[in-house]
């Protein structure tokens, strides 16, 4: 399917790979040009590399931190003018909610909520004077069902969701398209290491853990990136411009519910 989006330029962030790649990946495959961003410089350029030489688009890389004031502007320095968004950062750690404090609610809160409304904050005025705009939040199937040792993540990412069912609507009539996207498990490097966690915490390994993620999803395997990455590109596309704040759940079947 011929996305209708070849030649618009993209911001995605958290991108050198996992979730934030794949959909990187998937938006130069449909022509977009991009501006990708990480921390990790030498990752982020290899990542860079990698999509100008297979698809042939514009690729910037800034290596910052996105959830710092400084990374943003950094990034929208050098795409000031973005027609696609994506918003996605590492997601908290896991824990207990008697040993958060103050300071691991706010770093949470800053990652996972802040971030992605100050970037939708400074690029929506663009997109809704240019008339045409798509942001795709990574979130998590925690918004959904609680994930109980990722109180961080269900509760930054929960307010994150009520702010996009609101701006969603008010930005719409201008052509402005803004979805949420929720991952279940995917095999990224966040998974792995959950994995490897969980196979030390029950004495089991990590390929026993792994099969026994794998055998709770009725799709019977985790998340492949790639699916994922095409997905959001759907979401960026022509064809997405009637599908309005909506939370769109990859977990392969996971969430047990009728609607
Ligand atoms: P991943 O494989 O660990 O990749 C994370 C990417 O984000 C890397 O490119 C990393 O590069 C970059 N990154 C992390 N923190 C950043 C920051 N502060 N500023 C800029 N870039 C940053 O993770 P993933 O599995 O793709 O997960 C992506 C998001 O989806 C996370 O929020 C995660 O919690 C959520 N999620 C994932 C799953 C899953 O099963 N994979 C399920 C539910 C939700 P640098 O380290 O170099 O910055």
């Amino acid at each position: 399917m011929d996305l209708g989006i070849a030649g618009r330029r993209a911001i995605v962030c958290a991108a050198s790979k996992g979730l934030g790649y794949a959909v990187a990946e998937h938006l130069a495959a449909a022509g977009v040009h991009l501006t990708i961003n990480a921390r990790n410089e030498a990752t982020l350029q290899d990542a860079a590399d990698r999509l100008a030489i297979c698809y042939g688009v514009d690729i910037n890389f800034v290596a910052a931190d996105i959830t710092t004031r400084e990374g943003r502007r950094a990034v929208m320095e050098v795409e000031p003018a973005p027609d696609i968004l994506i918003n996605n950062a590492g997601g908290p750690p896991p824990g207990n909610w008697a040993d958060w404090d103050e300071g691991d609610w706010l770093a949470a809160i800053n990652a996972n909520m802040l971030t992605p409304i100050m970037m939708m904050k400074s690029l929506l005025p663009g997109m809704i004077g240019r008339k045409w705009g798509r942001v795709v939040n990574i979130t998590s199937a925690a918004v959904k069902s609680p994930i109980p040792d990722l109180g961080l993540s269900n509760a930054a990412r929960c307010g994150l969701t009520g702010f996009v069912a609101g701006t969603a609507r008010q930005v719409a009539r201008h052509g402005v398209i803004i979805n949420n996207l929720l991952p279940g498990p995917h095999e990224t490097d966040r998974l792995r290491g959950r994995m490897k966690r969980e196979a030390t915490q029950r004495d089991i390994t990590v390929a026993q853990a792994a099969e026994a993620v794998a055998k709770s999803i009725p799709a019977g395997h985790v998340g492949r990136p790639s699916d994922f990455g095409a997905t959001a590109a759907f979401l960026c596309s022509e064809h997405a411009g009637f599908m309005v704040a909506q939370n769109v759940l990859l977990d392969g079947g996971a969430f047990n519910s009728t609607m």
